[in-house]
């Protein structure tokens, strides 16, 4: 496992050949602490008629200088030091409204710089929206193999990494420790983990979802190692869970959370395979198989069939 760490804009470490790179990242660093943040827009003006609807964007804070910030049934997490801000996931994708939002909110607690934008995954519903966060002055962060897919894809709207880590980074900034953490393949295999041990906050944004299935047919997920994904994310040591969707009623995870969502997979891979045994991958098994212990969880009626899918896929054909 690599290793490395640096201290916001002061330090530019190097190893191998990734030292350019964090090079880069810095200096777009330091200029940030030059370049004035933009300021939140002048509101519209009530109409006499109608009362204004509440914006489709909530902050909450969640611990010491740690906040969640939601717009519709997507969220991100920034951390608030004296020093500067490090952000995550824009959660922009066509609705660049959000990522003005975003930084809004950042503003209303703090005017210092944010020298960070951290990349959960490649996937363009968490990050596309970066440019107001880079024209700000923050450096881009993501892991290795999320920048080689976004150089290949090219989607205007997703800024390119500035820097990236391969297993894990240690960040500083102003006192605070916040870890960037690779865990393996999962959802996608770029997943970044960002973990504050003092304050015992794990983000972590699909892989592991808070009282939902998973997402369609799990495209761009990896079998079996998401299980193994979901284990290192378990050993960390966290209370609090800020996943990339609200949990139910908009609550935070916990560790309870996550062992169920690894039963609902367990439980989905056994189910699966017994039916694949059978020859009934795909059609009959995505039409008959049920889970009745997660009937009340997020998208359970629509999605379960897509998440037979992916595994008949694996047990069905070693895919
Ligand atoms: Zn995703």
């Amino acid at each position: 496992m690599q290793r490395f760490a640096w201290r916001a804009g002061f330090r530019i470490p190097c190893f191998r050949h990734l030292c350019l790179l964090v090079a880069i990242g810095a200096s777009i660093t330091v200029a940030s602490a030059q370049t004035p943040a933009p300021g939140p827009p002048s509101a519209p003006a009530p109409t006499a008629s109608a009362p204004e609807p509440a914006p489709p964007f909530a902050t909450t804070k969640v611990a010491d200088n740690v906040y969640v910030f939601r717009f519709g049934g997507h969220q991100s997490m920034f951390v608030v030091t004296p020093a500067g801000v490090l952000a995550t996931d824009p959660i922009a994708y066509l609705r660049p409204q959000a990522a003005q939002a975003y930084i809004d909110e950042i503003r209303k607690i703090t005017a210092a710089p944010i020298k960070y934008l951290v990349y959960s995954h490649h996937h363009y519903d968490h990050i596309a929206g970066g440019k107001l966060f880079k024209d700000a002055g923050a450096a881009v962060v993501a892991h290795r193999n999320a920048r080689t897919r976004l150089e290949a894809l090219k989607h205007p709207d997703v800024v390119l990494p500035d820097m990236v880590v391969d297993e894990r980074s240690t960040l500083e900034i102003g006192g605070t420790r916040i870890d960037l953490i690779y865990v393996g393949r999962n959802h996608s295999d770029n997943s970044l983990v960002v973990f504050l041990p003092r304050e015992k906050v794990l983000f972590a944004v699909d892989f592991i979802p808070i009282q939902a299935v998973m997402f369609r047919d799990m495209a761009d997920g990896y079998l079996p190692d998401w299980l193994d994904s979901i284990d290192r994310a378990l050993a960390l040591d966290w209370t609090t869970l800020i996943a990339g969707h609200p949990g139910p009623g908009g609550r935070m995870g916990t560790k309870d959370d996550v062992r169920a969502l690894k039963d609902y997979m367990t439980d989905l891979s056994n189910a699966t395979r017994e039916l694949a045994s059978q020859g009934k991958c795909y059609d009959e098994a995505m039409r008959t198989l049920k889970l009745p212990k997660y009937e009340g969880w997020g998208g359970y009626a629509q999605f379960l069939p897509g998440n037979v899918e992916r595994f008949c896929e694996y047990w069905a054909r070693g895919i």
